[in-house]
């Protein structure tokens, strides 16, 4: 609020600042111009006093008073003049401020909003270690099997403070020279992300059916992959064991798509424009099943995506499953 009324104050002065200036500059041309008006001194001293005029009384006092009441109208109409730009400007240079800092202001409320829910989400799993330590330390005796069993709890929850970390850092970080932008096979980056979620993949029983037509897009390789990786990890994440995930691909105009189907539990249609969003999570997964995760994995995705000027798009439909869609400029 006050940056907003100190920059709406420095539009003012600017505004002020010129109006006065020109103001100034205005009167003092305009009356000179109007003294021009009366015949210069040696007028009088050399045609009026030889045609014999009486110069003790000035025959040109009427000009002389008209001009000069010329000039306080002059006066008058600019000092009403800075008034009126004074009560314009104000309201002006505030609407300005508020336009100029809003998107500023937004930005701050997002990182904030983002600061607090990363803090409220890493003291979960960190919560968890200080109980399982605190309930250890009481116990008068620990024997080789409960010290282990601890340990492994602790652990687990370090690998979710871990996940999670390098999700915030992913999402963090700002890529200061912008990813380079190659051209791209399809069939490639598909097989290389099919590649490293097969265990996970045979691990929950689920089949990827891959059957990616070779197209050259213009992306970067690593961000696509990476974006393909996410799209497969929650696919396995929220399909039902034995179901099947298909990998498609065709092209259209100067786009080509890629899409990711799984046969699994669907998204509601009031949480899909949200998904996107850092750390938004449906209902559904936070519920029953309860898979785990932060919901950070489909926002890196976005945020990877625009960088590599594509597009996710997502249909989706309750308990029968989801496609998203990668749309890429082709090459
Ligand atoms: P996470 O999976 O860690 O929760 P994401 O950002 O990857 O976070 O996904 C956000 C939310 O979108 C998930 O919590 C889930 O509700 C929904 N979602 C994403 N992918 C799928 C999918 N393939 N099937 C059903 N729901 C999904």
């Amino acid at each position: 609020r006050s940056a907003r009324g100190r920059l709406a104050l420095t539009y003012l002065s600017i505004i002020m600042l010129m109006s006065i200036g020109f103001s100034v500059v205005f009167y003092y041309t305009s009356s000179e111009q109007l003294s021009r008006q009366l015949p210069p001194q040696s007028f009088y001293a050399e045609v009026l006093k030889p045609a014999g005029f009486n110069l003790d009384v000035d025959p040109f006092s009427f000009l002389r008073e008209r001009i000069q009441e010329g000039r306080s109208v002059l006066l008058l109409r600019l000092i009403l003049l800075n008034f009126f730009a004074l009560f314009v400007g104000s309201l002006l240079s505030y609407y300005l401020a508020r336009r100029a800092l809003a998107p500023l202001e937004e930005v701050i409320e997002a990182q904030s909003q983002f600061v607090s829910d990363a803090s409220h989400e890493l003291r979960t799993p960190m919560t968890a270690i200080q109980t399982t330590n605190e309930v250890a330390l009481r116990k008068p005796k620990l024997s080789l099997a409960e010290a282990k069993q601890i340990i492994k709890h602790n652990g687990e929850d370090i690998m979710k403070l871990k996940a999670l970390s390098d999700g915030l850092l992913r999402l963090a970080t700002k890529t200061v020279s912008k990813p380079i932008m190659e051209t791209v096979s399809t069939q490639e980056v598909v097989t290389e992300a099919v590649n490293q979620i097969m265990q996970a993949a045979l691990a929950k029983k689920v089949s990827v059916n891959d059957q990616v037509p070779d197209i050259k897009v213009s992306a970067n390789a690593g961000s696509l992959a990476q974006v393909i990786v996410i799209l497969l990890d929650n696919a396995i994440k929220y399909s039902p064991a034995k179901s099947t995930i298909s990998l498609r691909g065709h092209s259209k105009g100067k786009f080509a798509y890629l899409s990711v189907k799984d046969q699994g539990i669907g998204i509601p249609a009031k949480d899909l424009p949200h998904i996107f969003k850092r750390f938004y999570r449906s209902d559904r997964s936070r519920s029953k099943e309860n898979y785990e995760g932060y919901g950070l994995g489909l926002s890196i995705a976005d945020k990877l995506m625009r960088q590599s000027r594509g597009e996710i798009l997502v249909t989706s439909q309750l308990n029968k499953g989801s496609t998203f869609t990668l749309k890429l400029l082709r090459k």
